[in-house]
């Protein structure tokens, strides 16, 4: 029997409500598959920040660092937005979190189911069988952290700021190894984003995807875009891609704008997967929900849990190597979604609606 050994961090306003979904749903299939369920809650965010002080208390950090994976749910809300920026939850748990995990490779699905078209702000025409694709961000690396950054203030008196974008070899040659990964179990098709006409770094880029995929992976599709091309043919025809992948700020607006074109935050998950192996010799990973902690339906048992349980499934896929697992949660998603009609009021367009609980009761009873 495998035993899953993961930290569960489910944050503030619907973070916990969803969190609790997600967890059920776990518990169902951990008795189902022999597995075993290992895990600790911790407070994360505001509500790190009320219990103990700060956003990453040193306690939920050192849980997180007995694990082999974090369950994140998410964190902040209008009851820390009077702090000074660096101490508001999100940026004071989510980057130490990523510097201290070294989590590089954020991936995104970008699904919409075909039953969901009303939830795309693009035309049904557009995407008549609704939307299928993956986008990768690099996320540790570029104009984000490069250094120097700094403002100054010039002789004549004019203040100057200055960003640095930086990449080297290593940090593009593994983020392209996620996204190989990626498109071998799906269409096998990879489209390296970049700004190769204008960016010194972006040449770099484009050269080493090239090497690195001549070397390692010659099978695969690739081909390359420009950043704002990209960003245009989203909007035309998404599904002209299978996996995407960027560099960090391309892929902050690309997986955002992925995101918007998807509909519902509700239903969109995501992984960031760090440098360091797990006890299991697999990818050490946070996952969470694409969305944030929705205050404004926060208490009322409507938050959809979607996106939780497909982190979830993510999880069980990446960190612990439970592909079919993973796979069947997905397919009682959507069979919830689609086939049985149970409609959260994000994804509901006039059907009647569940709560947050009866959804996962419907994808629990889809798991047998
Ligand atoms: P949001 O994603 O929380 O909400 C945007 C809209 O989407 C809202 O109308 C909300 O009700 C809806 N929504 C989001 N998730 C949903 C779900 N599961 N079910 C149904 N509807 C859902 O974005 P926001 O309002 O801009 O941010 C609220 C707070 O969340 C802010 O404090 C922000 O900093 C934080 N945030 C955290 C993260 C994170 O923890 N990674 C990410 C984004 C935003």
């Amino acid at each position: 029997m495998s035993t899953l050994k993961f930290a569960v961090l489910p944050g503030d306003y619907i973070g916990p409500e969803v969190m609790t979904e997600a967890l059920r749903v776990l518990a169902h299939v951990a008795a189902k598959e022999n597995l075993t369920l290992s895990y600790q809650v911790a407070d994360v965010g505001g509500a790190g920040i009320d219990n103990h002080g700060k956003a990453l208390p040193d306690s939920t950090l050192a849980l997180a660092r007995e694990a082999d994976a974090i369950l994140f749910g998410s964190v902040g809300g209008p009851k820390w937005e009077k702090l000074p920026p660096k101490e508001q939850p999100e940026r004071a748990a989510l980057l130490p979190l990523r510097k201290a995990f070294n989590l590089f490779a954020n991936i995104r699905p970008g699904l919409l189911y075909k039953d969901l078209l009303d939830a795309s702000p693009l035309k049904s025409e557009r995407i008549p069988n609704g939307i299928d694709i993956v986008c990768i961000r690099e996320l540790t690396g570029g104009i984000y952290f490069g250094q120097p950054k700094t403002t100054t203030t010039l002789e004549n008196g004019e203040q100057q700021a200055v960003d640095t974008m930086v990449y080297k070899t290593s940090e593009i040659e593994r983020i392209a190894e996620v996204a190989a990964v990626t498109a071998k179990a799906r269409g096998n098709r990879v489209c390296s984003v970049d700004k190769a006409n204008v960016l010194e770094t972006s040449v770099l880029w484009r050269k080493v995807v090239v090497d690195y995929f001549a070397k390692n992976h010659p099978d695969i599709a690739l081909s390359h875009m420009y950043v704002d091309n990209a960003a245009m043919q989203l909007a035309r025809d998404p599904n002209q891609f299978d996996v995407l992948f960027t560099e960090n700020m391309f892929g902050d607006i690309l997986s955002d704008e992925m995101a918007v074109i998807c509909g519902s935050l509700g239903m969109l998950s995501s992984a960031s997967l760090g440098t360091g192996k797990n006890s299991l010799e697999l990818p050490f990973g946070l996952y969470e929900p694409a969305g944030g902690t929705a205050p404004d339906i926060a208490g009322k048992g409507i938050a959809n849990p979607c996106a939780q349980i497909l982190s979830a499934a993510m999880m069980l896929r990446y960190s612990f190597g439970l592909d079919a697992v993973a796979a069947k949660i997905e397919a009682a998603v959507r069979k919830a979604v689609t086939e049985d009609g149970f409609r959260t009021g994000d994804i509901a367009f006039g059907k009647p609606t569940v709560g947050t609980k009866a959804m996962a009761d419907a994808i629990i009873a889809n798991l047998g």
